[in-house]
This record gives C-alpha cells, structure tokens and sequence, in this order.
C-alpha cells in the first residue's frame, strides 16, 4: 500500500494525450526517481508467481521495466514488439483496436518450448494488448505463468481478456 501511493504520488495525468479523450499515465517520473524505481523491480520481482525462465517486456514502456525484473529473477528478457520492427524469423499475433487492428511479435527461437514467461507491461488498460502477447507467446510454446503491471486502470476491464491468469498490479486505479 506504501508503494502504491508513492507509485501515485510520482505518476502524471496527461489529458487528451496521445488524442482527444484518453487521460494518459506518464509513468516517466516514476523511472526517473532512483529509489522508486529500485522498489518497483524489487516488487515486480517479489510477486513473481514461482520461478521464471524468461521476463517478456511490451513495447516501449515494458522494456524498461521487464529487463531489470529479469536481472533481478535470474531470467532472460524477450522483447514483444510492434509488427515489423524485429528481423525474422518472427511469430506474429494480430489484435483489434478500437479503430482497426495492430499486431505484436517475437523471435520464438528465443523462447525454449515450456519457458516459464512472465509477462511485463507498465499499463494494463483495455487488456488488448495483453491477451494478445499471452496468445502470442504460448502460440510459441511458451508456459505465461502471469502477468504484473505497474498500474491497472479498472475501469477498462483489461483483467477479464485474461482469465485464470495470474494478474498482479502495484498500483490499481479504480
Ligand atoms: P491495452 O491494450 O490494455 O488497452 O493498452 C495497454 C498498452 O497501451 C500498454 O502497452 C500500455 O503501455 C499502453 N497504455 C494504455 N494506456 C496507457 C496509459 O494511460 N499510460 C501508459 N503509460 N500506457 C498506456
């Protein structure tokens, strides 16, 4: 509870960023501060469910926090990326957005079949994003033993794309 109000106390609240409408997170204040963000991987680590093969970081914001994490468990890290932007061979998983559709993808040469993955973003939102880098990475052969935010914004509904998984936020914004 401590570090969810300093997880709050640190964050800003952009509106109509990135368009008309979205009140956005900016989390960078919090990374910014050495002492936050030291106690932020420290806790992404903690509540790890079980021991961890591989730490899997979203495009961009994930990155930074699922590299330190994996350090910290003694795992490797797997970037989940925007279409196009890592060379091939490439596993690709597409999913619908409000307007259209994006897809995620790894190099699933780097996933062992049966790595234990926890998958780390900075934001779970509407859980898009998400549920398809879970889908992404089993299709893989991948074990997601679950997945841990920094911030879950509730009223989005991300939590119910992910069903029977393991969900862990440090801060949960109603
Ligand atoms: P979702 O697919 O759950 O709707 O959106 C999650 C993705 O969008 C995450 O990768 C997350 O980084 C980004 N995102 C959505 N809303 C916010 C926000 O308010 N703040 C930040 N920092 N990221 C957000």
């Amino acid at each position: 509870a401590a570090l969810a109000g300093r997880i709050d106390a640190l964050m800003r609240t952009v509106p109509d960023y990135p368009e008309p409408g979205v009140l956005f997170r900016d989390i960078m204040p919090l990374l910014a501060d050495a002492g936050a963000f030291a106690e932020v991987v420290g806790a992404l680590a903690a509540d790890a469910p079980g021991p961890i093969d591989l730490v899997a970081g979203m495009e961009a914001r994930g990155f930074l926090l699922a590299a330190p994490v994996a350090t910290a468990l003694g795992a490797g890290v797997v970037p989940v990326r925007k279409a196009g932007k890592l060379p091939g061979p490439v596993a690709s998983q597409t999913y619908a957005l409000e307007y259209g559709t994006a897809a995620v993808e790894v190099q699933p040469f780097t996933i062992p079949d049966g790595a234990r993955v926890l998958v780390v973003d900075d934001v779970l939102a509407t859980g898009g994003t998400a549920a398809a880098t879970v889908e992404l990475l089993e299709s893989c052969g991948a074990t997601v033993v679950g997945l841990s935010f920094l911030v879950e914004l509730e009223a989005l509904g991300g939590r119910a794309q992910l069903p029977g998984r393991f969900v862990d936020a440090l801060l949960t914004i109603a």
